[in-house]
């Protein structure tokens, strides 16, 4: 792995909404202890306690819009001050978040390891997306489709109610897919020349997609950005 230090992770997910960017981040993050910095639950975090931020964000987050650059520039800086190995799960998400990423990690001297790029179908984004169900308390996610609770509505583990996200609605499923389209999705170009991005297919089981991404990170030619 290409990495400043032996052990050390620094990933950026790239993908639409329903990838399993947040799934692999979790298990990764199981696995080699990187931190998980998914921007999406933060933001949530803010709106639930009803912070500034959070009522800043929110009417964004409603519409499948993009919360503004120079708001999530700041939380990205004042998070990567804290680790030296981390998932990004949901950042950047524009090509102006991505300049500033740039920026901010070659000044903390601390270049990608890899940029891993999940691809999906939108049939599948939209299923994965409207059937999602997750315990609030511990994170884990169900799908009513393809990866359902025992009981509807309840979790298998700790017997605790399960909620939809609000933004997974039909109609804000597809605003934030065509914001991804717009926003998110030259980013694959912005890393293209960079060698460090990798594709995996997302459409593969959970644990397929994990080995697919380990197997990137041991092959992929060396190469860094900071
Ligand atoms: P997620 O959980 O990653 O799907 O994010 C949920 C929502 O939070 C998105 O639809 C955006 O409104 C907002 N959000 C999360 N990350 C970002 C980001 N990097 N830039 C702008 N908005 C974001």
């Amino acid at each position: 792995m290409n990495a400043g230090t032996a052990g050390e992770m620094r990933l950026v997910f790239l993908g639409p909404p329903g990838a399993g960017k947040g799934t692999q981040a979790k298990v990764l993050e199981e696995r080699f202890g990187a931190r998980q910095i998914s921007t999406g639950d933060i933001l949530r975090a803010n709106v639930a306690n009803g912070t500034p931020l959070g009522l800043k964000a929110q009417s964004f987050m409603d519409s499948g819009g993009l919360v503004p650059d120079d708001v999530m520039i700041g939380m990205i800086e004042s998070e990567l001050a804290k680790y030296d190995s981390f998932i990004l799960d949901g950042f950047p998400r524009t090509v102006a978040q991505a300049q500033a990423l740039d920026a901010l990690l070659a000044k903390l001297k601390l270049p990608l390891t890899a940029v891993i790029q999940f691809d999906a179908d939108r049939e599948t984004l939209i299923a994965r997306l409207t059937g999602r169900w997750t315990n609030p308390r511990t994170g884990r996610t169900y799908n009513s489709l393809f990866n359902p609770p025992l009981v509807a509505g309840i979790d298998d583990d700790d017997g605790g109610p399960l909620v939809q996200r609000e933004d997974d609605t039909r109609d804000v499923v597809t605003a934030r897919l065509a914001t991804f389209d717009e926003k998110t999705a030259p980013l694959i170009a912005y890393y293209a020349n960079s060698g460090l991005l990798v594709h995996v297919n997302a459409l593969k089981s959970i644990d397929d997609v994990t080995s697919d991404i380990l197997a990137a990170l041991q092959t992929r030619p060396k190469a860094s950005r900071a």
